[in-house]
């Protein structure tokens, strides 16, 4: 497979900073963003709904087909990128903590990932993008010419995806929203199908004592390198 130089892909765990880090990229380089995790978000959205188990493989995998989602750039830089499921506007309906835990569990199903791969790369086919998720470098562009792999401290993920949802409005348990990181981050990197690890071409960036313009700066200071 050739290396493209219009795909940058930004890995790793649960509140490391990626879709903050990735949307600053993408408008640096005036590329596409896309929020792999929303689209997870929002089949487990799909399913809660639906009443039906995200254990079923069965039972999930004769409804992708029902499911249409469109993502949309939000109002300002800061916030997350907008998900229009069939047809609905469900923002902000994804972006909870149980819909976090709905959509790493249902992750883990091969025909999930199959169905979302796929549209993934669609996507992509249309031009220049920074892509952010588990298994953007492994799996989904294994050819992108530019590849990151972010990691943290869990405290740190911890203290971030705070403040994120209090900025949302939702004062949440500390100990709480760490437990739910570190099971999450158990899920994804155990589980069978595209589990979350580094790319071994990819670089290696510690987040932890880096603030988000020296992480973008570091990302865009690579990216400029190797061309
Ligand atoms: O990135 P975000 O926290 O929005 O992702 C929600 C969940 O979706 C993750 O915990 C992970 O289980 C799953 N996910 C995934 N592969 C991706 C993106 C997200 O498995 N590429």
């Amino acid at each position: 497979m050739p290396n493209s130089t219009t795909i940058v892909t930004i890995d790793g765990p649960s509140g490391v900073g990626k879709s903050s880090v990735s949307r600053r990229v993408a408008s640096e380089l005036m590329y596409t963003y896309l929020d792999t995790g929303a689209m997870y978000r929002a089949v487990a959205l799909y399913f809660h709904r639906s009443g039906i188990a995200v254990d079923s493989e069965k039972e999930i995998s004769p409804r992708l087909g029902d499911i249409e989602i469109t993502l949309f750039p939000a109002a300002t830089a800061e916030d997350d990128v907008g998900v229009v499921l069939n047809a609905e506007d469900v923002s902000r309906e994804v972006r909870t903590p149980e819909m976090s835990m709905r959509a790493s569990t249902i992750s883990a199903l091969p025909t999930v990932r199959g169905f979302l791969t796929e549209m993934q790369r669609k996507i992509a086919q249309a031009g220049k993008i920074v892509a952010e998720g588990r298994d953007m470098g492994t799996i989904v562009f294994p050819q992108a010419g530019n590849k990151f792999f972010l990691e943290a401290d869990a405290r740190e993920r911890c203290k971030r995806r705070l403040l994120q949802l209090r900025q949302q409005g939702r004062d949440e348990d500390e100990e709480k929203v760490l437990t739910m990181i570190e099971e999450r981050d158990k899920n994804d990197m155990q589980r069978a199908v595209a589990p979350l690890k580094k790319a071994d071409d990819a670089i290696l960036i510690n987040t932890t004592a880096l603030s988000l313009p020296d992480v973008v700066k570091k990302i865009l200071g690579c990216i400029r390198q190797a061309r």
